[in-house]
């Protein structure tokens, strides 16, 4: 049977860590604070940016929650951008994403100031995190995936990781990570345009499923004993709740997890880790200003 990674547990234990930090902040005479920016009303970002405030007012960090209509323009936009950049109580800024579709959303990143772009989006950001300059700051769902694999002891030095997905939020960076100096896995990216992609997946000792489809990566796909990470977080209709959909990851979860050495559910698994690693960052920040 394969070890369930419990990514509610870890993200509660990094979540611990991060209220003990605030309180030493504190002490310092620094009060932790995070700007969240929504624009629009789209449902699922609304409750990110809810559960960001309400994580953030747990741990007793200062959070500003700016909603703005739909019909923001990129001026209004960058005004409140270039406002927090200006605000020395706030640490950490993020514009939720996706933005109505009229904004330019790369540019609003690179309005931000990279010592406050806590999600590690900025240009500056991503340079650093190939540099493995660790000035910088790493995007928060594959510094959470890195997290849960040391968590679970598993070994990444020379081992074969194989990174479904080539996004800037999560499979780019991730392949950074498992790459870098420290955790030395040899590192394969998978796309949309890669050939033979169960032939990839069979030679993974880690598997990360970053890709947006549901229950993808079939048994077949893995060989025994793989570590399986899955960043996928799906909608599929299931008649039978009352929500009428239920969540699902890229894997194909009951097929696979008999196989495994390790991996993470969904939910329960990387979802949680992604808003404790933002927290995280946010804390970073607030202690270089020290
Ligand atoms: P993107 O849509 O930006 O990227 C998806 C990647 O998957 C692309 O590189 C795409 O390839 C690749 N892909 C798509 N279809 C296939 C296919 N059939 N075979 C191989 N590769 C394919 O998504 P994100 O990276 O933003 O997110 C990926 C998943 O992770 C989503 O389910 C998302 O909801 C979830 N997610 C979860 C988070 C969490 O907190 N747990 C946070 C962020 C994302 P190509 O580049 O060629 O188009």
């Amino acid at each position: 049977m394969s070890k369930i990674i419990d990514g509610k547990a870890v993200a509660a234990a990094v979540l611990e860590e991060c209220r003990k930090e605030v309180e030493e902040l504190k002490s310092r005479g620094v009060t932790p604070g995070l700007a969240v920016v929504l624009v629009g009303s789209d449902p699922a970002s609304k409750v990110y940016v809810g559960s960001k405030a309400r994580t953030c007012a747990e741990l007793g960090i200062h959070s500003e929650k700016i909603e703005m209509p739909a019909e923001t323009t990129q001026e209004e936009l960058l005004a409140v951008v270039a406002r927090l950049n200006a605000d020395p109580a706030i640490h950490g800024i993020l514009v939720q994403s996706p933005p109505p579709p009229h904004i330019d959303e790369a540019a609003v990143v690179r309005a931000i100031d990279p010592a406050k772009d806590v999600d590690g989006f900025h240009p500056e950001n991503v340079a650093k995190l190939a540099l493995e300059d660790q000035t910088g700051f790493v995007p928060c769902t594959p510094a959470g995936c890195m997290r849960l694999l040391k968590e679970a002891g598993v070994e990444t030095k020379g081992a074969n990781a194989v990174v479904i997905g080539r996004s800037m939020i999560v499979g780019k960076p991730m392949a950074l990570l498992l790459m870098a100096k420290g955790s030395d896995a040899t590192v394969t990216v998978a796309h949309s345009r890669s050939k033979d992609l169960p032939g990839i997946c069979r030679q993974a000792d880690i598997v990360v499923a970053a890709v947006g489809r549901p229950e993808m990566v079939k048994a077949d796909w893995v060989k025994d004993g793989a570590v399986v990470i899955d960043v996928g977080i799906n909608r599929v209709e299931d008649a039978s709740k009352k929500s009428g959909y239920r969540l699902t990851g890229d894997v194909d979860y009951e097929e696979v997890a008999p196989k495994c050495a390790a991996i993470t559910p969904v939910p329960g698994g990387v979802g949680p880790m992604t808003i404790a690693m933002l927290m995280k960052n946010t804390l970073i920040s607030a202690r270089r200003t020290l």
